[in-house]
């Protein structure tokens, strides 16, 4: 077993995943509370200090709830891009003590014996990123807040075995909806977040750009403008016109916004 995934909590009010290998553990985003992720890693036999550090995608909210006090309690370096580091001086309260370790886009380093690459995503933050993280030739790749995913970004997202998409919302749900319209409108945008149907229609490019084994967890659903039936079969109609379909070789499941996930691994 070279890799494992498990979701502490993903969707619009908060965003943390657990990587690890036999011995680094990592998380993508730490964008609920301290506690909560202490409590979740608890689950998991886990510690806050067997921690190697944490990846940011980006500066909102919704991804850097639990930073400073991970950071503070417990001295976690947090990785992150010039740009986004930048953005958290005013976001951050422990900013000035953080023990930070900026990374390039598109460069490639690592975390024990993770490897990693983080590579730009299209969102309304300062520099958003998707991560590429691979050890013992298998690898996991997230992307999640993103508006639009380029021929590049279906490329990196279709050499992974596990891929973390993010399907944010239902168009109709979010037009009929009450957000106001300017949020709407960001949201709806190349650099918001992607819908249900863009989620199918970006697993049918990937699948047909490398048709090998693949699971897809769906991600970051919207607690105002999804359901998750809603956004896995929407993804199913889609595939379908394709003619794909869920198989030993395609798994795609959901990861709930309150629940932990289980323990994938690869
Ligand atoms: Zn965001
Ligand atoms: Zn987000």
């Amino acid at each position: 077993m070279a890799l494992k995934f498990c979701s502490l909590s993903s969707g619009s009010s908060g965003n943390s995943y657990l990587l690890g290998s036999d011995s680094t553990y990592i998380l993508v985003d730490a964008g609920i509370s301290a506690k909560k992720i202490t409590d979740s890693l608890s689950c998991l036999n886990l510690a806050p200090e067997d921690l190697s550090g944490i990846l940011l995608t980006h500066e909102h909210s919704d991804h850097i709830k639990g930073i400073d006090v991970l950071s503070k309690k417990y001295g976690l370096p947090v990785f992150t891009n010039e740009k986004t580091f930048l953005e958290l001086k005013n976001l951050c309260k422990y900013w000035e003590q953080t023990r930070f370790n900026l990374f390039s886009n598109n460069e490639i380093f690592y975390i024990g014996d993770l490897e990693i690459k983080a590579f730009p995503v299209y969102h309304d933050a300062a520099d958003t990123v998707g991560f590429s993280i691979s050890c013992q030739g298998s690898k996991i790749c997230t992307a999640t807040d993103t508006g639009c995913a380029t021929d590049e970004i279906i490329k990196e997202l279709a050499s992974a075995d596990l891929i973390i998409l993010e399907a944010n919302h239902d168009e109709d749900m979010l037009k009929m909806g009450r957000y106001p319209w300017f949020l709407k409108q960001r949201i709806l945008s190349d650099c918001g977040h992607l819908s249900n149907e863009a989620a199918g229609e970006i697993i049918a490019k990937i699948l047909k750009q490398d048709p090998k084994q693949k699971r897809f967890l769906l991600a970051h659903l919207s607690k105002e403008n999804n359901f998750p039936e809603m956004a896995y079969q929407t993804i199913l109609n889609i595939l379908e016109t394709y003619n794909i379909f869920p198989c030993d070789k395609l798994k795609i499941d959901l990861l709930a916004r309150d629940e932990m996930s289980g323990v994938y691994l690869l």
